[in-house]
Parts: C-alpha cells; sequence; structure tokens
C-alpha cells in the first residue's frame, strides 16, 4: 500500500509530532503537556497530559484543526538560535519573524517548539492526517496514535466505506439487517478508521440495530 521511504515516513509523522502537539492545546487547553512521543514509519504514538478521556468530538476538532493545516500549506522552518544555540521549528512562519517580536500575540496561533528532529519541508507533502486511538496510559496521560500520507488517506477511505455500507444495511431486515450489522460492528471496532468516524459508526449501528432488531 505504502511505498514511500522510511525517511520521509518518520518525517512527516515527526512534524506532526508539533502540529497534534498544538492543535490539541487548542481545543483542550493550555494544560496539555507533551509527556512522550514514538514516531514510527507507520504511526505516531504521542503521549499528553490530561485528566480525562477525549471526547469523539473534541477528537474530530482536533483531526480537523491538523487537516487545515496540510491544507494551508505551511511551509516548515528551522533555525538555530543563539548564544545557547538551540535550534527552533515553527510552522508557517520564519522562526526570524518570531524572534523579531517574541511577545506577540500572533504566535499563539502557530507551532513553535524547540527541536533537532528531521521535518518534511512544507505541510501538504504529509497529504492528510487521521487519529486513530485515544486511550489512558496512566493517571492523568492520555494516548493516541496518528497517521499520515497514505495511511491516513486509506483510514478515511475505509471509513467512507463502512459508513456507506451501514446506509445500504438500513434498507435490508429481519436476519439479513441482523448479519449486516453484526459483521460491520466487527470491522468498525477493529480496521484502522478515524477515532470520531468510529464513534459516529457505532451510534449509527446501534440505532439500526435498536429500531429495527427488536
Ligand atoms: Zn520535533
Amino acid at each position: 500500500m505504502v511505498d514511500y521511504d522510511r525517511r520521509k515516513l518518520i518525517a512527516s509523522n515527526h512534524t506532526f509530532t508539533h502540529i497534534l502537539n498544538f492543535a490539541l492545546r487548542e481545543v483542550l487547553g493550555d494544560h496539555v503537556d507533551q509527556k512522550g512521543s514514538i514516531v514510527l514509519p507507520e504511526n505516531l504514538r504521542f503521549d499528553f497530559s490530561h485528566g480525562k478521556p477525549v471526547k469523539p468530538e473534541e477528537l474530530k476538532k482536533i483531526e480537523s484543526i491538523v487537516n487545515e493545516q496540510i491544507k494551508d500549506e505551511m511551509d516548515v522552518f528551522a533555525k538555530e538560535v543563539y548564544p545557547d544555540p538551540v535550534r527552533v521549528v515553527a510552522i508557517g512562519r520564519k522562526v526570524e519573524d518570531l524572534l523579531s517580536d517574541p511577545q506577540s500575540e500572533e504566535w499563539l496561533s502557530i507551532s513553535a517548539e524547540l527541536c533537532g528532529g528531521t521535518h518534511i519541508s512544507n505541510t501538504r507533502e504529509a497529504k492528510a492526517f487521521a487519529l486513530l486511538s485515544e486511550e489512558g496510559i496512566a493517571k492523568g496521560i492520555r494516548r493516541v496514535t496518528t497517521v499520515t500520507l497514505d495511511y491516513a488517506l486509506k483510514a478515511a477511505e475505509l471509513a467512507s466505506s463502512l459508513g456507506q455500507e451501514a446506509n445500504e444495511a438500513s434498507k435490508t431486515e429481519g436476519s439479513l439487517l441482523e448479519q449486516k450489522v453484526r459483521s460491520l460492528n466487527g470491522r468498525v471496532e477493529s480496521l484502522p478508521i478515524p477515532t470520531a468516524k468510529k464513534a459516529e459508526l457505532k451510534v449509527k449501528l446501534s440505532v439500526l440495530q435498536a429500531f429495527h432488531l427488536s
């Protein structure tokens, strides 16, 4: 399915640790702190402080903020800053701009972090972003697993074809409907689809179940 080289996949997922961190704070609040991340070619695991499960509608919002940044085709800028020296990575604005007016409120709306990692050079290179799971891993710590590139496009495609199948299933009844709902439930649970979509599909299927199979 995916024929990108490993470096490209890792760079893409790494850049999205920054964008995800930004989006999580936007939606959940400033208490969100990155607690760790594992960047792999096939996905990104990102741990952060938050005291309760992230709601499906919040996940949907987070996912859409990140996808907006891909659509906006933002350049990723990196610059060594002396005397320390540290490397600053800013997405969508030149590091020089930030340094020229460090107190400006404008920077609250962009991602800027200290980082020595390898990045893609423009957010459009990631193609798409999907948030595939959200779970608690310790007290006050949540973990999300996310994907970019074809993995993300594929996840969105899968979700929409399952949605299509659920619509088709609603036109059937009796044991055929029962069979279809059972099959769909299994796949909605196990396939890599965006978490927010997963929640929507589960609601749809439970409605089908309640109204047609009671
Ligand atoms: Zn980084």
